[in-house]
């Protein structure tokens, strides 16, 4: 049960994403979520490092989507700057919307991984919808009051597994 909460890679950034390492272990599309993962929390600036950054993946032959526990308001114009299918409103970890993206994507679960920034919402959903998880740093630290209490929470898990050797 607990290891639902367990990422199987932690990296700084997106941009640390080994595409190499994902198409040797099946993967042929990515989950991203919005929020402190492709940009800061409550900035929707595209910066050209990040819009090169997706489309070398599509280049690359993965199929990219976004799915955000925001809204299309505040998502939807990055989403179509950058030419990524968006599913808005998500309530992660709840499955449905990873399903969908699931669904657009013509891809089963373990043909995809997801990249996100927290564990009890991109890291935990998931995880229980079978997907490769990849958790990242949280791009800056403004965030929701709410998401400010479960990075403690995050804090114990994330430590279990630095002792454990099981991220560095
Ligand atoms: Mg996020």
């Amino acid at each position: 049960m607990f290891e639902l909460l367990f990422p199987k890679q932690h990296l700084n950034n997106i941009f640390e994403l080994d595409p190499q390492k994902l198409k040797e272990l099946g993967i042929k599309g990515i989950i991203a979520d919005m929020d402190n993962t492709l940009v800061p929390w409550n900035d929707r600036t595209v910066q050209p490092r990040l819009a090169g950054w997706l489309a070398g993946l599509k280049e690359k032959g993965f199929q990219l989507c976004i799915v955000s526990n925001n809204t299309a308001d505040k998502g939807g114009e990055l989403a179509r700057q950058l030419d990524i299918p968006a599913f808005w409103y998500a309530v992660k970890p709840r499955r449905r919307a990873f399903r969908k993206a699931l669904r657009e994507m013509n891809l089963a679960a373990e043909e995809v991984a997801v990249v996100g920034d927290q564990i009890f919402t991109d890291v935990l959903g998931g995880n229980r919808m079978g997907l490769y998880t990849i958790l990242v740093t949280p791009i800056s630290d403004k965030e929701f009051f709410w998401t400010k209490l479960m990075r403690q929470l995050e804090r114990l898990v994330l430590n279990y597994l630095k002792r454990h050797n099981m991220i560095h």
